[in-house]
């Protein structure tokens, strides 16, 4: 006969049951279809699953997401939801540590990973809303403004609209990086990546940061080939050339190239970024808190990265990177992904303004985040 959850999580030494408990967690998922087909090397997609979980203590409610399968929600709603009601708030950091003791056998990568992640955002969010400050200044700010890239420029795009987006986020928003999709099919189209990264460079200028990412779609050489010409247009963010499994090949490609290397979106442990950054896999590492952990992870990544010399960069899901962003020294950006950032600003209150470069997370003055979902508009999309 086994203990039950928080049993278990108390003969590791749980801090002291004090203050505020949660009291119920919900969990809804959104499928939102996109604005026009999407892809890149490796996937391509025509709708994207937001997975929200909701956490309620004395009046309040915390949010959390991640994008994921809607399969994500049951595990919330069968593993982790017990494991996490009736738990202090205060008391972040443990319950991140129950729902990672709980989930041992049925495996924490995945969307397992994204579920214990979108839990812990909004218990976080939570905390900060109890306390009625915004969640920067819950963790303690560290930067105030905290810079953004605009991401899509997919592989699906004809011309005119990869120009479009491209000068919208620079000329027309003032972001001054942005980073486009290339190794198409699996790298067997080098000769139209090169053509889309030279039409970009021009819709861009030539003052603003050109980035690309290859989803791990080519081979060793064949980066180390492509960076070459990739250099020739000023591009300095060369992401997963090839698979993020194969910290070797980043190396190697690192080393061999003017670009900086950058991957980690897939990390769902902390032990997974300590690999990355022991094999010098990355000159700047990618950490995702909708999947790796939560906030809670995502700050010790940040540190791991800072204790290795290396930046961090959030992946994806920018508002709910924002805050924790904010609180870590190390940062160089947030990746303002288009696809998400449609979203974000379709299901909630509360996004920010990306204008001139970068958000400016709590300055506003709302508790925690500051999203709040908008009931009317979400339920159109309610798939679970
Ligand atoms: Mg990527």
């Amino acid at each position: 006969m086994s203990a039950p959850p928080c049993a278990a999580a108390a003969a590791h030494g749980d801090p002291p049951m004090t203050g505020p408990r949660v009291d119920g967690v919900e969990t809804a998922v959104f499928t939102v279809p996109t604005d026009a087909p999407e892809g890149d090397a490796t996937l391509a997609w025509e709708s994207t699953t937001l997975v929200l979980a909701r956490v309620r203590s004395a009046g309040a409610t915390g949010i959390g997401y991640t994008y994921g399968a809607p399969a994500t929600a049951l595990v919330i709603d069968q593993q982790l939801s017990a494991v996490v009601v009736g738990r202090p708030v205060w008391d972040v950091p443990a319950a991140n540590e129950a729902m990672n003791r709980a989930v041992r056998n049925t495996g924490r990568p995945g969307l397992v990973a994204g579920a214990l992640s979108a839990l812990d955002i909004a218990l976080w969010d939570l905390k900060a809303r109890l306390l009625g400050l915004p969640l920067v200044a819950l963790l303690g700010a560290c930067r105030a403004g905290v810079p953004v890239y605009g991401s899509g420029g997919f592989t699906t795009y004809d011309a005119e609209r990869q120009d479009r987006q491209l000068r919208e986020w620079v000329a027309g928003q003032g972001i001054p990086r942005a980073k486009i999709k290339i190794g198409e099919s699996w790298g067997t189209a080098p000769d139209r990546d090169l053509h889309r990264v030279a039409r970009a460079r021009r819709s861009v200028g030539d003052a603003a940061e050109l980035y690309v990412d290859a989803n791990g779609g080519y081979t060793r050489k064949q980066a180390i080939r492509l960076a070459r010409h990739l250099d020739d247009h000023g591009v300095t963010w060369f992401e997963e050339p090839v698979s993020s499994d194969d910290l070797t090949g980043l190396a190697q490609i690192s080393a061999a190239t003017a670009p900086d290397v950058a991957a980690g979106e897939y990390g769902y442990t902390l032990s997974y970024f300590g690999h990355m950054l022991q094999a010098g896999a990355v000159d700047c590492l990618q950490a995702d808190a909708t999947r790796c952990g939560g906030i809670t992870v995502w700050l010790r990544a940040a540190a791991l990265a800072e204790a290795a010399g290396v930046q961090i960069s959030g992946h994806c899901a920018p508002h709910l990177h924002a805050h924790p962003a904010a609180a870590v020294p190390n940062l160089r950006h947030l990746e303002w992904f288009h696809d998400h950032v449609r979203i974000e600003n379709l299901l909630f209150d509360g996004v920010l303004d990306p204008g001139g470069g970068s958000v400016h997370p709590g300055t506003s003055g709302e508790a925690g985040h500051g999203l709040t979902l908008r009931e009317d508009r979400a339920e159109a999309y309610r798939t679970g």
